[in-house]
């Protein structure tokens, strides 16, 4: 499968932090890739670096088989990006903001094609596009930049935290707008710290951390190296007895309930089915977890 997005051993040092760390991120050609990471990990920087608006320390980078340091002009025409928080030209209305951030992309604004995404885009986000600029939430910002960028089509969406400031109904425009340029062939790298919105959108996630990429992998990769919980109604503690590979045993309010490791859980339902037990709940781990246990402390940050 082809790379879009590699990184090998990426640095970046501003005078004595040393905001990127020997940083591998692969993202391959088709795919939602998630970057996650609490504040300060070097999800900015690393995005900067992509797009040629900062120069690494050391290390290599490739965009799209380019150097973008080299050819970011090149590489901006196929690069949709979206920044966690955008600023728009104060006397500017939306509508003339989006359409210049679609010229900067090489769009041809008058193009009936390009006209008709953008209002189908503005309907679908709600965003009255007659405001000028300096009248907009952060949320609108966000809808201006976010509009530009679906409504040109592009190789590779480089997405910043791109949905703070938005609604949980326009979050929902966004992940079907993400879903379909994925459809139509494209890339995405969406950083974020919402892990739902990861959990839902990505089909690969890194997780960064001081500068490097501590885990790497499908939801379904990484959930194996966390425990399910598994939790049915019962009299007392004795119910749990001799039940195969559950850890972490305990009973309250009138429930029983263990942890098994992921890739375990079918072998302790022989066990439930012979002791038939009722109200019976299997809860995947959640990336909140796998993130807790990457950065205990460190995620309140
Ligand atoms: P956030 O979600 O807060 O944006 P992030 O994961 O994007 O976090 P970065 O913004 O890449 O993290 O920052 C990584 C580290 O580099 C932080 O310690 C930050 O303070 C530092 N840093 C980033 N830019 C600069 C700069 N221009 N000068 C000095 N230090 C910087």
């Amino acid at each position: 499968m082809n790379t879009v997005i590699r990184t090998s051993g990426l640095t970046k040092h501003y005078g004595r932090v040393h905001a990127l760390d020997g940083l591998d991120l692969d993202v391959a050609a088709g795919q939602v890739h998630g970057f996650l990471g609490p504040n300060g990990a070097g999800k900015t920087t690393t995005i900067r670096i992509l797009l040629g608006l900062a120069r690494a320390t050391g290390g290599g980078v490739s965009v799209l088989g380019r150097d973008p340091w080299k050819d970011a002009a090149a590489l901006h025409r196929r690069i949709a990006y979206v920044p966690g928080d955008v600023s728009v030209w104060p006397n500017l209305s939306g509508g003339e903001s989006i359409d210049l951030l679609a010229r900067l992309r090489g769009a041809s604004t008058k193009d009936a094609a390009y006209r008709g995404e953008r209002e189908r885009l503005e309907s679908a986000f709600q965003f009255d596009p007659r405001k000028k600029g300096r009248a907009y939430s952060k949320g609108n910002r966000q809808k201006v930049a976010l509009i530009a960028a679906f409504a040109v089509p592009a190789d590779l969406y480089i997405l910043d935290e791109p949905t703070s400031g938005l609604d949980p109904l326009m979050e929902v425009v966004f992940r079907d707008e993400v879903a379909r340029v994925r459809d139509a062939g494209a890339t995405v790298l969406l950083s974020s710290h919402i892990l739902s919105e990861v959990e839902l959108l990505c089909d690969r996630v890194s997780i960064i951390r001081a500068g490097r990429v501590v885990e790497s992998g499908t939801l379904a990769e990484l959930r194996h190296l966390t425990r399910t919980e598994v939790s049915f109604a019962a009299d007392d503690a004795s119910a749990l007895d001799g039940i195969p590979a559950a850890h972490d045993a305990a009973f309250a309010d009138g429930r029983a309930r263990f942890t098994v490791d992921s890739d375990a859980v079918a072998s302790v339902l022989p066990a439930l089915a012979q002791r038939s037990v009722t109200g019976l709940r299997i809860e995947p781990p959640s990336l909140e977890e796998l993130f807790l246990r990457h950065y205990g402390d460190a995620s309140a940050s």
